[in-house]
């Protein structure tokens, strides 16, 4: 079902105003996830759809039909918590059969279900268990598996994967995208981790506080990001940065002796007279001068990770810092000079007062 928001505002009875007019439209299928830092709102946006918080002003549309004023159990959601709130005595059948029992199914219809969850959840063989007999993994799937069974139309996750260990995090990342192709239903999914957002949003919201700052896909925001948050937001390491200005149809950095010319006409119209922001990613930097245009970093090795199929290189130079991932071949020693290039296809403008994108 498509869920619609309109302008939606949340100011607590404290007078805090959580949410600014969050406006989205999520389609029908979707997996959106929100994602921002801690206490951007990306929780009280959730709990407003859900219903467990009331909406301050605007409209809350779900499938077409305003619901601001449903409470929860009519709004056709299920939730899924990082507590995965199982009832610690009842086996795993019997905590995915819970509602269906207090809804009054069948018991073979109930039977149905149950075995038909725990076989797209890979349950089948711990429907006995209970769940302190179970991994965190496990646990969380169980409590996939009782929101999945009533067969809501619309998922809501908050931070569902948070308790679990790094492995189990990527595992059930891959394993929900695969149960939300099998189910379908749309899903709004709350994280402050981009790498969760990146790697299963159809769309991604990202938020700073109580405001959405670019709603789009992975690759969007990845590859266009609209402003200097969502830049040094989306990326691991983050976007570089570099202040600088343009003079003459040349980009100069404030910090050391960088510059940059050759720009499109039509870029520089825009640059002029501004005081910009470059950025560009660690991962789009080369110490080898690739064939197309490039701008040329001069700086000194500061520290490096090396993280086995890649290093990450921190480079400091005249207060200009910057990182690079480099090949883990390359040899680098903490002090040694270091130059690196960057393709001009790769490179992002930004007003440094606006904070926008300029392209
Ligand atoms: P997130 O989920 O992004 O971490 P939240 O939605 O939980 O953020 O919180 C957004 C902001 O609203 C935070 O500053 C938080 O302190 C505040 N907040 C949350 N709940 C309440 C409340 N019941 N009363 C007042 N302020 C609240």
């Amino acid at each position: 079902m498509a869920i619609e928001c309109k302008n939606m505002v949340k100011i607590y009875p404290n007078g805090y105003q959580a949410i600014e007019g969050f406006n989205l439209h999520i389609d029908d299928g979707d997996f959106c996830v929100l994602v921002g830092p801690s206490g951007c709102g990306k929780s009280t946006t959730l709990r407003m759809i859900a219903g467990l918080e009331d909406i301050t002003h605007g409209t809350l549309e779900i499938d077409g039909k305003v619901v601001n004023k449903l409470p929860p159990k009519a709004r056709g959601i299920a939730m899924v918590f990082q507590s995965y709130a199982l009832y610690p005595t009842l086996t795993v059948y019997e905590n995915m059969a819970f509602a269906l029992d207090l809804a009054g199914f069948d018991e073979d219809i109930i039977d149905k279900r149950v075995r038909q969850t725990a076989e797209v959840l890979g349950l089948s063989d711990y429907l006995e268990r209970l769940p302190r007999n179970l991994s965190g993994g496990q646990r969380q799937r169980v409590a996939l598996g009782r929101a999945i069974i009533r067969r809501a139309k619309i998922f809501l996750m908050d931070e569902p994967l948070s308790n679990l260990d790094a492995k189990q995090r990527v595992s059930m990342r891959s394993e929900l995208v695969r149960i939300h192709r099998n189910v379908g239903a749309t899903t709004i999914y709350v994280t402050h981790d981009q790498i969760e957002a990146m790697t299963m949003a159809t769309k991604i919201v990202c938020m700073d506080v109580g405001v959405i700052k670019q709603v789009g896909t992975p690759e969007e925001l990845y590859s266009h990001p609209a402003n200097l948050f969502v830049a040094g937001f989306i990326g691991d390491p983050p976007m570089n940065f570099v202040n600088g200005h343009v003079e003459k149809g040349v980009f100069y950095s404030t910090l050391d002796d960088m510059k940059l010319d050759g720009l499109s006409p039509e870029l520089l119209e825009k640059l002029e007279g501004k005081k910009l922001v470059l950025g560009y990613r660690p991962e789009h930097s080369f110490v080898e001068k690739p064939e197309e245009d490039c701008v040329t970093v001069h700086s000194k090795v500061e520290v490096y990770e090396m993280l086995g199929d890649v290093q990450n290189v921190y480079c400091n130079r005249d207060g200009l810092t910057s990182i690079i991932k480099a090949a883990p071949e390359l040899n680098v020693e903490i002090g040694q000079d270091i130059t690196y290039y960057v393709k001009k296809a790769d490179l992002h403008f930004f007003d440094a007062e606006t904070e926008d994108v300029i392209e």
